[in-house]
């Protein structure tokens, strides 16, 4: 940089100019994150999952605001990195949040922080799935069995042997996949479980198979009609051979089955 150039705003020397200011200044002159007056989250009441970008997630979430419902309404200036921002609820009342937030940018190799207020308007939405569950609704079931004969176990060792399975199954399963869970119901010959999206339920299936040698019998029936189509439930029976049964342990205290149970 050529000696004697200096930012025309603080006259300071031997800094990097842009248009001859240099940093600090420029800083000092731009809006680095605009914060609109005020945001509306859509949040489901019974299982947390927000409703943004035209889709509903991140169910099992509390209905604290953070980062990943606020983020996206900061209006970032073009020349900002994010860092990262904090939040906290200054006054809350279950449908108006106040929330004070201070981001971490960085601009023009600076570092700064940016205080960012806004005003949350909280909407009280049911989600698609808990509508669906407190209706009932469901389009598969995921039927766990053992092998058809012969039936060597008693049905209570053969159900939590298949729970502890399902409990296997249910930590890789992908969280779109739990997303579509229902409800299961216990049966004398093992569990029913139920879901609001056959691809997740097929998908399951698959995975005991590949997993866990699960043979499936797929089977289909007629429930409806929707938008001029017929609409069918689909059942997976899955029978797990011996062998897996036999090594899957229950875990003490029922303990495989938290995975599931943390659904109603
Ligand atoms: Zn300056
Ligand atoms: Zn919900």
């Amino acid at each position: 940089m050529p000696s004697g150039e200096f930012c025309v705003v603080c006259g300071r020397t031997g800094a990097a100019l842009v248009e001859g200011v240099c940093a600090t200044c420029a800083a000092d002159r731009t809006e680095l994150v605009r914060v609109p007056e005020q945001v509306e989250v859509v949040l489901c009441p019974t299982c947390g999952a927000r409703f943004a970008r035209g889709r509903w997630s991140g169910a099992g979430r509390s209905g604290v605001l953070s980062s990943e419902d606020l983020v996206p309404f900061l209006v970032i200036h073009p020349e900002v990195g994010l860092r990262s921002v904090t939040w906290e609820e200054r006054a809350r009342s279950s449908s108006l949040r106040e929330v004070d937030g201070t981001a971490l940018v960085r601009f023009r190799g600076l570092e700064r922080t940016v205080p960012v207020h806004l005003l949350a308007r909280v909407v009280a939405r049911t989600c698609t799935e808990c509508g669906r569950r407190s209706g009932r609704y469901y389009t598969a079931i995921v039927q766990l069995r053992g092998e058809a004969a012969p039936r060597t176990r008693r049905p209570k060792e053969l159900r939590d042997r298949l729970e502890a399975v399902w409990a296997a199954l249910w930590a890789e399963a992908r969280s779109d996949w739990r997303a579509a869970f229902g409800w299961r119901e216990e049966l004398p010959e093992g569990w029913d479980v139920y879901f609001t999206e056959t691809l997740a339920a097929r998908s399951l299936a698959r995975l005991a198979k590949q997993r866990f040698g699960a043979r499936i019998v797929e089977s289909a029936s007629l429930f409806g009609r929707k938008n001029g189509q017929d609409v069918y439930r689909v059942t997976f029976c899955l029978r797990f051979p011996a062998a897996t049964l036999a090594s899957a342990a229950p875990a003490p205290g029922g303990g495989a089955g938290a995975a599931v149970q943390r659904y109603p």
